[in-house]
């Protein structure tokens, strides 16, 4: 049966469904930032789209990260992709180290990609200047994204804001590349996320794990309270009787994702006109962020209590990929003249 969908997938040309690729650093447990920004739209995605989504392991080793956690990192991502609602009956799922293609492709690829187009990143510029030694894979990181997306010639990318460049040079790359060697990559279009940049519960920096402004996807009803009780509101709300702005308030704006739609203008109400305190109306955040976890949480502690379905669909996942990923790097390496021994025995 795996054999029957690596074939079926490996089909690039006749393919029905237009395909899309998109992957995640492991830094473990998937936290609200990643829900809204990312994984939300990547499980809609999942009915409309031939999906590969990506634990990207060999992205997150160009950073700081201890090789001791990085397994677990790598499982408990998973495990949060299939807590959210991704089906492995319905997208790929897999982790790029068990795909050696992707380095392979990228040190092609580096090969037509200019070092002043990578210097250029933003990205590399903003993490660079905060480091004494810059490590080279700092540098090459939008290469290997450009191999991640290519190697399975993927059309569509759902992309934040902040990635939007890197995306642009993998059209370049392509583009590059197939001047080249002859048209074989698409230019492949950027999804940018509805949700907008997430801001954090300090409001004011990106939610992430390592600013420590955010709250997990499988926390329980008392932590998600612990953490929406921190959540900075509107500053010139500094008594309950004064009214508010929920247009300025990140609290209101998370309400925007989480709360049902019919409740808002009622929220925007009791906050303008100072009938309702912050805190009666952050705990109406906390009993909305608690409720879209709560399925998170039951699906969660079935993976946990079986993490060896875990790893079985990771590896099916895999073994698709690399079914697709050979069948893209033969066509590479003969046109680029790497596949010597086929060439001379023509
Ligand atoms: Fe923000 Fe709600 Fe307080 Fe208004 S009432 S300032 S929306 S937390």
């Amino acid at each position: 049966m795996e054999r029957g969908r690596e074939e079926e997938a490996s089909s690039a040309g006749g393919r029905g469904r237009r395909r899309v690729f998109s992957g995640m650093q492991p830094s473990g447990e998937a936290h609200l930032g990643n829900y809204l920004g990312a994984l939300r739209q990547w499980v809609e995605l999942q009915e409309e789209y031939e999906c590969f989504f990506c634990v990207v392991d060999e992205h997150a080793i160009t950073g700081e990260f201890a090789g001791e956690d990085l397994p677990a990192r790598t499982l408990d991502l998973a495990v949060s992709f299939l807590a959210v609602g991704l089906d492995p009956e319905r997208c790929t799922i897999f982790v790029q180290s068990d795909v050696p293609e992707h380095v392979e492709l990228s040190w092609l690829f580096n090969s037509v990609t200019p070092l002043g187009d990578l210097e250029r990143m933003t990205q590399f510029k903003d993490k660079s200047s905060r480091l004494e030694s810059v490590p080279a894979g700092l540098l090459n990181y939008p290469v290997l994204q450009a191999a991640d997306i290519l190697l399975y010639r993927a059309e569509v990318v759902p992309v934040g804001e902040d990635q939007l460049q890197h995306l642009e040079l993998t059209r370049e790359i392509a583009r590059r590349w197939n001047s080249r060697f002859g048209s074989y990559f698409p230019e492949p279009e950027a999804l940018v996320s509805k949700a907008g940049r997430i801001l954090g519960l300090d409001g004011d920096q990106k939610m992430s794990k390592s600013l420590d402004n955010t709250v997990g996807i499988l926390a329980d009803s008392e932590e998600v309270w612990a953490r929406v009780r921190t959540a900075v509101t509107d500053p010139q709300r500094v008594k309950k009787s004064d009214p508010g702005r929920p247009e300025v308030c990140n609290v209101y704006t998370l309400h925007t994702h989480l709360t049902d739609p019919e409740k808002l203008p009622d929220i925007a109400h009791q906050c303008r006109t100072a009938q309702r305190g912050c805190v009666e109306c952050k705990r109406i955040l906390a009993a909305s962020i608690d409720e879209r976890f709560a399925p998170f949480r039951e699906r969660a502690a079935h993976y946990r209590e079986n993490p060896d379905e875990v790893v079985q669909i990771l590896e099916a996942g895999a073994q698709r990929a690399r079914g697709i990923a050979r069948e893209t790097m033969r066509e590479v390496r003969g046109r680029m003249g790497l596949d010597w021994r086929t060439a001379l025995a023509r």
